[in-house]
């Protein structure tokens, strides 16, 4: 997969447009897409701390997160509950490893690749 390819898998299971350039006559390099009518100008680096920030505001909201978090050796609170305990706060963890952004980046893209019937069902 190329840079470009994982940044759209993900920016996809996070629920976000992956915007389509509309070129202006008078302004080249700034344009609305075509899909949301953003104007707009890049897409986001998920391999950045501010990619990575937003993973972690939006992934956390998605349904196939729990999914992933295991994968990579992280889990929720919840699964340590026992049967009559109640969590007021339940959250979810993890691996320290995990929490940079390359690393993240690369983990989460292959795991949507691998798990596209997981993710992209809604
Ligand atoms: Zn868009």
């Amino acid at each position: 997969m190329t840079n470009e390819e994982r940044n759209k898998i993900i920016a996809e299971a996070l629920g976000l447009c992956w915007h389509v350039r509309k070129y202006s006559i008078n302004s080249p390099t700034f344009g609305r897409c075509i899909k949301c009518g953003v104007i707009y100008a890049s897409h986001p680096d998920f391999s950045t701390w501010d990619g990575f920030g937003l993973i972690m505001e939006r992934g956390t909201e998605r349904r196939w997160w729990k999914c992933f978090i295991n994968k990579i050796g992280g889990f929720s609170s919840i699964d340590l509950l026992e049967d009559d305990q109640e969590l007021m706060e339940p959250d979810d963890y993890i691996p320290v490893s995990t929490i940079n952004p390359p690393i993240m980046f690369t983990e989460l893209s292959t795991w949507l690749s691998e798990n596209e019937k997981e993710w992209r069902k809604g």
